[in-house]
């Protein structure tokens, strides 16, 4: 059986001393109850940090790391400074108020806090490594390791890895404030399957990662550094049957009949929530008052319940938050409290779950109006707890839960108004109506449960890295098809050399626009001194004129717009392979105009016989829709015309069919001795017309990643390229 290696920042079991005992207690949250089950059922083990262990003694450590290791848990041990900067400082200070849109909590001033967040994922890495065995697939969850799968990518090449974002990932144009977007974004990519809780946020990282990188994702996967990283939605949910199971069961049912009997016959309207400044508590408290203003006649028949669960009680931010909304209560109740009843019954702490099932139990309505929430599990645990099929679901549009829950009121909590107006719907809520919208939320959250969260993903998973091995096996190939010495002196003692020579990506990296990638002076000298000996060809898609600017003055061989123009060395005159190759222009012209206006920062590159369209500096996504339609607009013109259309890095180029790089081979061949080396290189798939016109005892090679190519060897960039021409030279 597949062994699974769960990553998570806390394991699910905490340790801590209390009064000088060892204390080893379940951790609670939705990311350790989603994964207990997948951590029994599949052999796991369950890498994270297990609390301070600063206070223990050393055989107290020794029990405690003995109790880990009897639940297959392995401890990442952070010192008390690297994990407050880690997890106060850099993922609860940065990261959460960003991906949350509270840009004014967000501590832009962080570089000490960034800096422990890298150490952690270092640490993490490293320790995840050492666990790992063949075969093994690897699940990291959530913000506080978002460098992780990246980390991990570089230890493991060929492991499966999974990433899940169990908070909400913002907006491009949000996410982009981050000092350190392209680190986090590259931390991810290292991944197979990328998880979010709603399509939303999938694009939103889609859209995040064309910005950052200037990727081209569509809307299932992006391709990056010659892998495909997967892109999945996966709402998390909960043990729907389990909590079914407690809302039946007579102990719960009795406390769920005290908290009724207490209320005195008052309708119960609940709220459960961290107290976290995204779960919209003061504009709950601020409707909720606006509420009891609004309707005087209604105000005795209601009590609100609100359990604050204390959270992150280190952080400043927290305590702050704290203070504001005790005071807000009080004020609440000091004003429309009476001698018999005070309107908001406040509790600030966290209470067994029996206890929670019990008032969900016991909520005619339920309150959830997070300002912004990844899922939000409460909302689907009410759901589950009525088994009764009745009770109503007030639920802010801004959790993740809204995607999935449609039949909840739903409502803006930044609308104080409103959500005192969904108050008093949901209190006066026909019971028919109630039990219409109960029975399909019920359907719903039964079907997607937790157990089948967990199997989705990681049958995703496994699908999505299914062709990563693959690739990962043939870039170990690649690997070893570097040029060898050997080859390199055959080539440096042969009678006569031929070079055929692709431009762009090959002799000069890729420049944002096509004119900043002219011939540096370094380049020429070399090109000079090998055409001293050798035959120099640069085959070159690019126009006549910039070939000639460049290169004119040089004693190499020239071909143009894909060999459709050759000028033989020393000669003035170019040479055209057809006459009329050109009249299907005026259309396509006309069209790519069209792209070009809707389209800022693209623009048309017109040769001879082709015209090309260009986006690398135009918005990303933007462009990526335009190119989709382009296409199929371009498609039937394509076939009519005997045309073909080629992609290339952020290009597309439409040209006659048969006009291609392969058509100058045999010009070039024509008087070679039977003895001479001929080495083609080239990086796109322009070049690969080359290599198949030329006879297999040449040396063929291509440039850069893992693409397919049919050359025999191949080089990493174009620098790569220089120092091999720079070593036969010499
Ligand atoms: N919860 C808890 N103790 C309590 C009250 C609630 O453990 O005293 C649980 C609740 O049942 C739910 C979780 O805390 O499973 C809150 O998850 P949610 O997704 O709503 O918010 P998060 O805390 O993850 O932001």
């Amino acid at each position: 059986m597949t062994r699974l290696l769960i990553v998570s920042n806390r394991l699910p079991i905490s340790i801590r001393v209390d009064h000088g005992a060892l204390c080893l207690t379940r951790s609670s949250g939705g990311l350790a109850a989603a994964m207990r089950g997948p951590h029994e059922r599949m052999c796991a083990v369950w890498i994270g940090w297990p609390g301070s262990v600063a206070g223990l003694t050393p055989e107290q450590r020794q029990d405690a790391d003995a109790a880990l290791a009897g639940i297959r848990a392995v401890p990442v041990h952070l010192g008390a400074t690297e994990q407050h900067r880690f997890y106060d400082g850099f993922s609860n200070g940065v990261l959460w108020p960003l991906f949350h849109y509270l840009l004014d909590k967000v501590n832009l001033d962080a570089e000490l806090d960034w800096e422990a967040y890298q150490r952690v994922n270092e640490r993490f890495a490293d320790i995840v490594a050492d666990q790992y065995k063949p075969g093994d697939v690897i699940w990291v969850h959530d913000y506080q390791l978002m460098l992780l799968p990246a980390l991990l990518r570089r230890r493991l090449p060929g492991a499966r890895i999974g990433f899940f974002l169990h908070v909400p990932f913002p907006s491009a144009d949000v996410f982009r404030i981050l000092p350190w977007r392209e680190q986090i974004v590259r931390g991810l990519l290292g991944a197979d399957l990328l998880g979010f809780h709603t399509a939303g946020f999938r694009r939103n990282f889609a859209a995040s990662a064309a910005h950052v990188l200037g990727l081209d994702p569509d809307e299932a996967a992006i391709e990056h550094d010659g892998r495909r990283v997967a892109l999945g939605v996966h709402p998390i949910s909960i043990d729907a049957a389990e909590i079914a199971r407690l809302a039946a069961h007579p102990g719960v049912r009795e406390e769920a009949a005290r908290i009724r009997a207490e209320a005195g016959g008052r309708k119960i309207v609940l709220g459960i929530d961290r107290l976290d400044y995204t779960k919209g508590i003061p504009r709950r408290l601020l409707a909720i008052e606006r509420f009891l203003e609004r309707e005087p006649e209604l105000r005795d028949q209601v009590r609100f319940i609100q359990l604050a669960v204390p959270t992150r009680e280190m952080a400043g931010a927290y305590a702050e938050f704290r203070r504001v909304v005790h005071e807000m209560v009080g004020r609440i109740n000091g004003q429309h409290g009476t001698t018999y009843a005070t309107p908001i019954h406040y509790m600030h702490r966290s209470v067994p779950f029996e206890q929670v099932v019990a008032l969900y139990l016991a909520a005619d309505v339920m309150l959830v109006t997070p300002l912004r929430d990844g899922m939000n599990l409460v909302a689907k645990e009410y759901v589950a707890a009525r088994i009764d099929h009745d009770g109503a679901l007030i639920l802010s549009e801004f959790a993740g839960a809204a995607s999935e829950l449609a039949e909840a009121i739903s409502v803006n909590p930044y609308d104080i108004g409103s959500v005192a107006a969904a108050v008093k719907r949901a209190l006066t809520l026909p019971l028919a109506e109630q039990q219409t919208r109960m029975a399909a939320l019920r359907r719903r959250v039964d079907a997607h449960d937790v157990h089948r969260w967990s199997q989705s993903f990681l049958d995703d998973l496994d699908r999505a890295a299914a062709p990563a091995l693959e690739a990962a096996a043939l870039s170990a190939q690649a690997a070893r098809r570097e040029v060898p010495e050997s080859v390199v002196e055959r080539v440096r003692q042969a009678p006569q050399r031929v070079w055929i020579l692709d431009y762009d990506g090959t002799l000069v990296p890729f420049a944002p626009v096509p004119d900043l990638a002219a011939p540096d002076e370094e380049l020429l000298a070399l090109l000079r001194a090998l055409s001293e000996r050798d035959r120099v060809h640069v085959v070159s898609g690019r126009p006549r004129a910039d070939i000639e600017r460049w290169f004119g003055a040089l004693p190499l061989h020239l071909h143009a717009e894909h060999g459709f123009w050759s000028r033989p060395r020393s000669c003035d005159d170019w040479v055209p392979l057809e006459s009329d190759a050109a009249a299907w222009k005026g259309d396509v012209r006309a069209l790519l105009e069209d792209f070009t206006r809707r389209t800022p920062g693209s623009f048309i590159e017109e040769k001879t016989v082709t015209l090309a369209w260009h986006y690398r500096t135009a918005d990303p996504e933007l462009a990526g829709e335009h190119v989709r339609a382009l296409r199929a607009r371009l498609a039937e013109r394509v076939s009519a015309d005997r045309l073909e259309l080629l992609g290339g890095a952020k290009v597309v180029e439409i040209r006659p069919r048969g006009v291609h790089k392969g058509r100058v081979v045999p010009l070039i061949l024509d008087d070679v001795s039977a003895r001479a080396e001929v080495i083609a290189i080239g990086d796109d798939r322009t070049d690969e017309d080359i290599f198949a016109a030329l006879p297999p005892t040449a040396c063929t090679i291509h440039v850069g990643g893992n693409d397919q190519s049919r050359a025999v060897y191949r080089l990493p960039d174009a620098r790569a390229v220089r120092r091999l021409l720079r070593s036969i030279h010499a």
